[in-house]
């Protein structure tokens, strides 16, 4: 008999509920009782959405972050905040978003670090240890969780990250080692399984993603022993591993102390034959075969097909579940009204996944024969799905499969293109630009919701972009900036602007997927080949170069970041899918190019993010991408220049990929981290022309000329200044004019300054 469990379900609610509860919450326009009281709606909801589960989660909602949760569960609560002023629930926001509710009597605080979990686009908040840091258990409400849920008559099991991930997850703010801290640590989940215990808990899911990590040695005797020490008679430990592979630690998974092991069968399914071989017969194996990460439905005969000998040779050992927690898939499929029946029919949202679920385990349990119409259903809709002609095309088949090196290759090498671009765009030293957006004001966003309910004509949205547009050029124009954009304001953002008006992606009305606390986003559904049909962004670029003299830098998303931030088809590889995005932008810049535009700019935002989570995964990964990357951008002629722009800081792992893009300028993010990042460039010549951002969009300050100029005086001891930009570190949609235009003024005073003084 299998038995079937989740690892945890979304937070947000089907209408993100919890989204809107917490900003009223925090902007004072609630009480704590009424946050409270919706979180414990949602959960009751969710639990009754998982009521087919034998073993259904707790633990696992939560009001900003499981992580977060975890510290405060462990008593490890930064020093800077103040134990005694407010509720826990104060100090829990104090450290997630830096206050609690906007009039917070303490002011505000350092908001802990953000970082994403894992290789999801899921932000937690970096725990923080020092060499004084000791844990205490503070139980009072995830206890209180597990007493409501026990309430609801289910078999139910509380979820925690284990102790070896949390401290790996942990960030030293001083110079100790925080895998010294685990025997301290041990010790109080220890506590924790004992109170479990009492309340007559048998389950309990441990989650230790880090065992599909590389991991030295160290960390892995740190499992060993965390694990031999956390034996309980009374409960059972369901150690949860997922995101990947266990490769080499399969057998040390396998062998650890604990009454259950969870493994990712779908993107570890030829590891389960290893694990069977290996998993001590006393010991569960729960096989998460349910794809967690994406939101196609699961082939179930195919599945079914694949666990019945599993599941005669395990009998009652066998648990069947997602590969792992739902948070990372929208949560009803049903509330979707506008999706074309057939595409819609091609999907599986968390309450559906749940479902498939059910229908696999009463296939093991009774027989095919009690899911015959289940089957029959789902088969029908894959092999649409495999043979529709909305997916497949063979035309744009045949154009990846013909691809060659040398379409990805410029005419001319870079120093030779930067002498024709000298001439032509007749650039002073240290040229100032953006990166492509500007504010988005509100009435920006009403005419577009106006637009899209029909209650504006397309000529009378047109022209209230074109007027916008207008605007930016006059604006930068007076300020004297040297590279102008249009400002991106038809664009409600840089994915969806784009998957819009290609074919291939679908769009969801509520496929809201958790970001980090009441912050969503709602991935556009990639799910046939990649045609453009016409011109997506050449009307708006000729339009803003007819109103001045200066150059205007086109605007394009890349073809690494639309595949990293869509649900993409998972059947085939994501090069194959990023090879024809890469096609789709290079037909538009081929089209910019002869529209007359002579700089084009590819955002290249999220390349890091597609990075694998083990490092000896990352140069394929890399292969492909940047390979997209040069096809889509590099087919221009040498006098057009190419520019590329990432947001982030962390550059120095992949610094040799990023040169091998070949753009002939990158704009990147330093102004926050300015030493870290330039230090790259004392160790790797980075051979283009590059501009560092030297005004953080992020926040609301307005840098001044002095610290613009000490910025780029940095990178002028270690950039050739012929080589050198002056930008702000990322588009500027998300700030008020009134800010951006004295930031830009300083930027162009301080880039008047250089070129005099250096
Ligand atoms: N061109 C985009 C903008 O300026 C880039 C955004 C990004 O890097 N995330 O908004
Ligand atoms: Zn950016």
């Amino acid at each position: 008999m299998a038995i079937t469990h989740n690892l945890g379900f979304p937070r947000i609610g089907k209408q993100r509920e919890l989204k809107f509860g917490l900003e009223r919450y925090w902007q004072g326009d609630s009480d704590p009782a009424t946050l409270e009281a919706l979180g414990n709606t949602l959960q009751q909801q969710h639990w009754a959405h998982q009521a087919d589960c034998d073993w259904v989660p707790v633990g696992d909602f939560s009001f900003y972050d499981h992580v977060l949760d975890m510290s405060f569960l462990l008593g490890n609560i930064p020093s800077r905040i103040d134990k005694d002023t407010g509720s826990e629930l104060d100090q829990y926001f104090r450290v997630a978003r830096g206050r609690s509710v906007g009039n917070d009597a303490c002011g505000s605080v350092k908001a802990g670090e953000m970082t994403k979990w894992f290789d999801t686009n899921y932000h937690y908040i970096v725990p923080e240890v020092t060499a004084e840091t000791t844990f205490s258990l503070n139980p009072a409400r995830l206890i209180a969780q597990v007493k409501n849920a026990i309430a609801t008559g289910k078999n139910i099991k509380p979820v925690i990250i284990g102790p070896v991930t949390y401290l790996w997850l942990c960030k030293e703010k001083d110079s100790s080692e925080r895998i010294d801290l685990l025997d301290d640590l041990i010790r109080v989940y220890q506590a924790l399984f004992a109170k479990l215990a009492q309340c007559g808990i048998e389950w309990i899911q441990v989650d230790e993603p880090i065992l599909v990590t590389e991991i030295s040695a160290e960390w892995k005797n740190a499992l060993q022993k965390t694990y031999h020490t956390l034996k309980h008679p009374n409960l059972n430990i369901l150690l949860a591993t997922y995101f990947g592979t266990l490769k080499e630690n399969l057998t040390l998974a396998c062998t650890l102390p604990v009454a259950g092991l969870h493994v990712d069968a779908i993107n570890a399914q030829e590891e389960v034959k290893h694990v069977v071989d290996w998993l001590p017969v006393h010991k569960v194996l729960s096989l998460g075969v349910i794809n967690g990460r994406n939101i196609w439905k699961t082939d179930l005969s195919q599945t079914l097909q694949w666990l019945q000998p599993i599941s005669s040779r395990l009998g009652e050992r066998l648990w069947i579940a997602p590969s792992c927690s739902l948070l990372h898939v929208p949560v009803d499929l049903d509330s979707e009204t506008q999706l074309a029946l057939d595409i819609k029919n091609w999907l599986s949202f968390a309450v559906q996944k749940l479902q498939e679920l059910n229908i696999l385990k009463r296939g093991l349990n009774d027989g095919v024969a009690s899911i015959q119409a289940e089957l029959a259903e789902n088969t029908l809709y894959i092999e649409q799905r495999k043979n529709s002609a909305k997916v497949h095309c063979a035309e744009v088949a045949a154009k990846v499969a013909a691809l060659t090196k040398s379409q990805g290759e410029r005419q001319s090498s870079y120093s030779e293109r930067a002498k024709i671009q000298k001439v032509g765009l007749n650039l002073p030293l240290f040229p100032t630009t953006t990166i492509g957006s500007f504010p988005q004001t509100q009435a920006i966003r009403t005419a577009r919701k106006h637009y899209k309910s029909n209650e504006l004509t397309n000529e009378d949205y047109k022209a209230c972009i074109r007027a916008e547009i207008e605007r930016s050029i006059k604006t930068q124009e007076t300020i004297g900036l040297d590279v102008l954009v249009h400002g991106e304001a038809e664009r409600n953002d840089m994915v969806e602007y784009f998957g819009e008006q290609l074919e291939g992606y679908a769009f969801s009305q509520y496929g809201w997927v958790q970001s980090y606390g009441s912050r969503c986003v709602k991935p556009p559904i990639l799910y046939g080949d990649i045609r453009r049909p016409e011109p997506m962004t050449v009307d708006w670029i000729a339009y803003a170069q007819s109103l001045t003299a200066k150059p205007v830098k086109a605007m394009l998303t890349g073809p690494v970041t639309l595949l990293n931030w869509s649900f993409v088809r998972d059947d085939q590889h994501r090069s194959i899918t990023c090879a024809q995005l890469a096609l789709a932008i290079r037909e538009e810049v081929l089209d910019l190019e002869r529209s007359g535009a002579k700089i084009i700019q590819i955002d290249e935002a999220a390349l890091r993010e597609g990075l694998p989570l083990r490092k000896a995964e990352w140069p394929y990964y890399l292969q492909w991408s940047v390979e997209a990357f040069r096809i889509s951008a590099n087919a221009v002629k040498d006098e057009t220049q190419i520019h590329t722009h990432m947001c982030y800081s962390e550059f120095n792992d992949i610094i040799g990929a990023i040169a091998e893009l070949d753009a002939d300028v990158i704009t990147i993010e330093t102004s926050r981290s300015d030493t870290q990042l330039l230090g790259v460039f004392d160790v790797f010549d980075y051979p283009n022309d590059i501009g560092p951002g030297v005004y953080d969009i992020h926040s609301p300050n307005i840098p001044t000329e002095a610290e613009i100029k000490s910025l780029m005086l940095k990178a002028v001891k270690r950039i050739p200044k012929e080589r050198l930009w002056v930008n702000p570190d990322c588009g500027l949609k998300t700030r008020r004019w009134e800010d951006v235009i004295p930031a830009l003024q300083n930027m162009v005073g301080a880039a008047k300054q250089l070129r005099c003084e250096c």
